[in-house]
Parts: structure tokens; sequence; C-alpha cells
């Protein structure tokens, strides 16, 4: 089924939110997360990693595979349509036959022209809806060229995320903001709505508002928050999730635009 993020996003008031864990765990917790994201705040998509892409070996990469059913359990028993990062032909045909409403194409993938291509490639054909991370590095053609690979597949429902770049010792974010880079692919990419990702920009929980409202100031589309109902057991990304209560607090907090309340 089509979703047609692109097009819903202006039926839901700012932010559109995509919420859930870092990583998928097990099914309690995933059904857990969903079950108070609906009675806090129901997000427009329920987000979920299930194949991790982790900067060093030995550490969490992910449940695989069989967690797809329990994230796609989760959002029909809630009534979220489900998001997952996918890298791979392989990903992106299991996460099909699974029923994901939507992929997401990860930071470390969209640095990669072969892999794009090969996932956009995966996809030819489908009508799915696709969320492209700019790339770690701070490099807008990249970030572009990801989107238009997807573009030049058939693939018409397009949605950027702003999740911050990489750089040595910051001293503020764990990713770089540089807004200057998300407002230039809203001026080049009219059509592609932006999203932002404080969670991986900050890197923890006391900056997430002020980046979220920058966002909401910058005319970005929504937000895509990292939700857990036990961030600090988190198994990757413990320091940076909020509980759905604190999420809905931030929300709360956000100062939007006469036209968006
Ligand atoms: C994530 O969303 O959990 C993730 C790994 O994202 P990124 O590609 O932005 O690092
Ligand atoms: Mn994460």
């Amino acid at each position: 089924m089509k979703l047609e993020l692109k097009h819903n996003l202006r039926k839901f008031n700012r932010p559109y939110l995509i919420a859930g864990p870092c990583s998928v765990e097990s099914e309690k917790q995933i059904m857990e997360i969903a079950n108070q994201l609906v009675q806090y705040n129901k997000p427009a998509l329920l987000r979920g990693g299930i194949w991790k892409p982790r900067t060093r070996p030995n550490s969490f990469e992910g449940v695989g595979e069989l967690g797809l059913p329990w994230l796609v359990n989760a959002g029909k028993e809630y009534g979220i349509p489900v998001t997952t990062e996918v890298a791979n032909a392989k990903h992106v045909d299991a996460a099909l036959k699974a029923g994901v409403d939507v992929l997401w194409i990860g930071a470390r993938t969209t640095v990669n022209p072969f892999a794009v291509q090969e996932i956009a490639d995966a996809i030819r054909g489908t009508e799915i809806t696709v969320m492209v991370k700019n790339p770690i590095n701070p490099d807008l053609m990249l970030w572009i060229g990801a989107l238009e690979r997807f573009q030049k597949v058939g693939i018409s429902d397009l949605i950027a995320i702003h999740r911050g770049f990489s750089v040595y010792k910051h001293p503020k974010y764990r990713n770089a903001p540089n807004w200057e880079i998300p407002i230039a692919l809203m001026e080049q990419m009219e059509d592609i709505p932006i999203i932002c990702d404080p969670s991986h920009i900050v890197g923890n929980r006391d900056g997430l508002l002020n980046v979220s409202q920058k966002a909401m100031d910058l005319n970005f589309a929504g937000l895509m928050v990292e939700t857990h109902t036990e961030p600090d057991k988190a198994w990757s990304d413990a320091q940076q999730q909020v509980t759905p209560k604190k999420l809905q607090e931030l929300i709360g907090k956000l100062i939007l635009r006469k036209e968006d309340i």
C-alpha cells in the first residue's frame, strides 16, 4: 500500500512526528513503546532499527530479520505505520516482504552511491515511501545525489532527514547541525519535505528542545525523535532517547506558528 507520506505531511499539524526506539530489542519492548506513544502523543510513524550500522564491532548490531514482524505487529496493534533503516538489497526485500510501510536510508549509507543505487534498484517498480538521511559528512551533493537516485527509479514519495554531520570532538553536539546544508537542500529540492532528527544531532537528552525548536523555526516539516520506555537501558543510543512522556512534554514546549496550531 502506498503511504504517500509526502502528501500526508500536509494533513498533520507540524511537527509531523516520527518516534520509536533507536533499535527494536524484543517484541515486548516495541509493543510497550508503541503503547505508551499512543497514550501520550501518537506519532505519524513508528520507527525502529532492525539492522544497526554501528561504528565499531562488538556493539549491538540489531536483532536482524526476526525483529521485522515485531515492528510490523506493533504498528498494526496501535494503528501506526512503521519505518526501519535498510542498507542493502537484502534488507529491502526482507522489509518489503514483512510489510514495513516506509524505508529509511541511514547516514552511513547515503555516503555510498553504490549502496544507494543497489537499494534504489531493489525498490524500482514499487510505490514505497523512502526517507533519506543526510550523509555523515557535510556534502550537500551526496545528499541530493542519493535523493535523485530514488527519483530516477520512479520513487515519488521522498523525504529528507537532517541528522547532523560527523565532526571530531564537537564541543556541543554529537553531530554538527550545519543548518545551511538542509536550508540549501530546501532551496534546491523544493518538492522534498525535510524532517529533523534532533536525537542524532544532539546525542543527549538535554539539547533536544533547542534543536527541535530551531528546526520548527526554519520551517522543517517534522521531527524524528528516538523514544524508549527505559532510555537508560536501551541497547543503542541510550544517552539520547527519551520516554514517550518526555517526548509529549517536549512537543508541548515547542513554539509554533499560529497556522500550525
Ligand atoms: C538511527 O536512526 O538510529 C541511525 C543509526 O541513524 P543515522 O543514520 O542518522 O546515524
Ligand atoms: Mn540511533
